[in-house]
C-alpha cells in the first residue's frame, strides 16, 4: 500500500481526520484498516474545517478520452479482493456490500464507468462454458478508496430468490455474481473486464455546474464516485465549485448507502451539496402512500426544472423499475408548468444533461 507516498503534507493544516474511519461501519470490520492523514483548509468565516485528501494525479487527468474495455471477457484481468463489508444494518431487507477490488493500477477507471465480473463456474444455460460477465457500476474514484489508483471499490446487493408461492428464499435460484461478490474474502482472485461506459462519466468541463442525482439502492454507486471526487480529494485538474444535489431512495434508515460519507459533506460543503433520502418504509409522501424519490422530486420541481432550464446535469441509477415512476412525475410537473415533458426531455437529451444508467 503506497498509501503515505500518495498524501501531500500541507503543513499546519493537517487535521489528523482519517476518513477510511469514516468507511468503517459498525460490525463489518473484515480488513485491518490502513489510517491516512486528511488535511484541512480551515475557512475563517464558516469556521468550519474542510478536509481533503492531496491526491497525487495520475496520469488518467491528462488524457481526453476514458479508458475503455481494457479487459474483454475472452482476456479478463486477474485482481483481487481487498475487503467485502456489509454496509447495511440490520433492518435492512436484504443485503448490500462495499467491496474493495485490487487491480493493481492496471483496470484504471474514470468516475461513472463499471467494471465486469465473471464469476467462477460454469453458465448454467450454456454447460460447458463460463459465466457470463455482469456489469458492476463502480463507487470509487479513479484514485479508489486508497487514494492511491490502485483499487476499485463496488455497491453490491445480493441477488436472493424468494418461491413466489411459498414465500421461502430458495438458495438454488439465487444470484450467481452478486452471491460469489458479497460471500468472497480478502485476497480471493476475481476475473474483471471494462472498464465500460460512457453515459454517466461526470462532465468536467465545467466546474462549477450543477449535477442532480437520482440513485435508488446501489444506483448510489456512480454517485459516491463523484462526490468523493468534489468533496473529498483535492485534485489540482477538477476543482469543485458548482452544485451536486443527490435524492437516494432506499426502503429505510437501515438500508441508507454511504449516509455517514454524505453527511459530512452536507456539514462540510453546505453550499456545494444538497442531500435528500426518500425511505419508503419509514416516511409518507404528501397523499398518504409510500415515499419514494419521485416524491422527493415533485416536492422540489420547481428549484429543479429551474435549475434544469440553467443547464443542470441529471442522473438516475438504479433499477429500471424506479424509471417510469419518475418520468410520471416528471411529466405531470411540466404539465402543471405549462410546458410539454416531451419536447424538454428531448432538449435535455440534446443538450447531453440527461444521464440514465438503470439495470
Ligand atoms: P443472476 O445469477 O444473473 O440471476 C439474476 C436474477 O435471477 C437473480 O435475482 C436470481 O435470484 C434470479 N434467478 C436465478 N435463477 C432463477 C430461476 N431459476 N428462476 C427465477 N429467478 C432466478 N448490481 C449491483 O448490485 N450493484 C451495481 O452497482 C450494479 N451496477 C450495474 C450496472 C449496470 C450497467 C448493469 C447493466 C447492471 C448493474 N448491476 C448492479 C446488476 C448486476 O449486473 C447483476 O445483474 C446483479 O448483481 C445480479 O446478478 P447475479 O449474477 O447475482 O444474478
Amino acid at each position: 500500500w503506497a498509501l503515505q507516498a500518495n498524501i501531500q503534507h500541507l503543513g499546519n493544516n493537517s487535521c489528523n481526520k482519517s476518513w477510511t474511519g469514516k468507511l468503517a461501519w459498525e460490525n463489518k470490520t473484515l480488513q485491518p484498516r490502513h489510517t491516512k492523514k486528511v488535511f484541512c483548509m480551515y475557512v475563517q468565516q464558516a469556521s468550519k474545517s474542510k478536509c481533503k485528501v492531496a491526491i497525487k494525479p495520475l496520469e488518467l487527468e491528462n488524457t481526453k478520452e476514458p479508458p475503455l474495455n481494457l479487459y474483454k471477457p475472452k482476456g479478463p484481468y486477474t485482481a483481487s479482493i481487498v475487503s467485502v463489508e456489509r454496509i447495511v444494518g440490520p433492518k435492512a431487507p436484504g443485503e448490500t456490500c462495499h467491496i474493495v477490488i485490487d487491480h493493481g493500477g492496471n483496470v484504471p477507471y474514470w468516475e461513472g464507468q463499471s467494471y465486469g465480473v465473471i464469476p467462477p463456474g460454469e453458465n448454467p444455460k450454456k454447460p460447458g462454458a463460463p459465466n457470463t460477465v455482469r456489469l458492476y457500476s463502480i463507487a470509487s474514484t479513479r484514485y479508489g478508496d486508497s487514494f492511491d489508483g490502485r483499487t476499485a471499490s463496488l455497491c453490491v446487493r445480493r441477488a436472493v430468490y424468494y418461491d413466489p408461492e411459498t414465500g421461502k428464499e430458495d438458495p438454488s435460484k439465487k444470484g450467481i455474481c452478486s452471491n460469489f461478490l458479497c460471500d468472497s474474502k480478502p485476497g480471493d482472485k476475481i476475473q474483471i473486464t471494462g472498464p465500460s461506459g460512457k453515459i454517466m462519466l461526470l462532465p468536467e468541463d465545467d466546474p462549477n455546474a450543477t449535477h442532480i442525482m437520482i440513485g435508488t439502492g446501489t444506483g448510489v454507486a456512480p454517485f459516491r464516485g463523484y462526490l468523493r471526487r468534489m468533496f473529498m480529494e483535492d485534485v489540482s485538474s477538477f476543482k469543485f465549485g458548482g452544485l451536486a444535489w443527490l435524492f437516494l431512495g432506499v426502503a429505510n434508515t437501515d438500508s441508507l448507502l454511504y449516509d455517514e460519507e454524505f453527511t459530512n459533506y452536507l456539514q462540510q460543503y453546505p453550499e456545494n451539496f444538497r442531500y435528500d433520502k426518500a425511505l419508503s418504509r419509514e416516511q409518507k409522501n404528501k397523499s398518504g402512500g409510500k415515499m419514494y424519490v419521485q416524491d422527493k422530486i415533485e416536492e422540489y420541481s420547481d428549484e429543479i426544472f429551474k435549475l434544469l432550464d440553467d443547464g443542470a446535469h441529471i442522473y438516475f441509477c438504479g433499477l429500471k423499475g424506479m424509471m417510469p415512476g419518475i418520468q410520471d412525475t416528471l411529466k405531470r410537473v411540466a404539465e402543471q408548468r405549462g410546458e410539454s415533458w416531451h419536447q424538454k426531455l428531448s432538449q435535455l437529451k440534446k443538450n447531453k444533461q440527461w444521464h440514465v444508467e438503470v439495470y
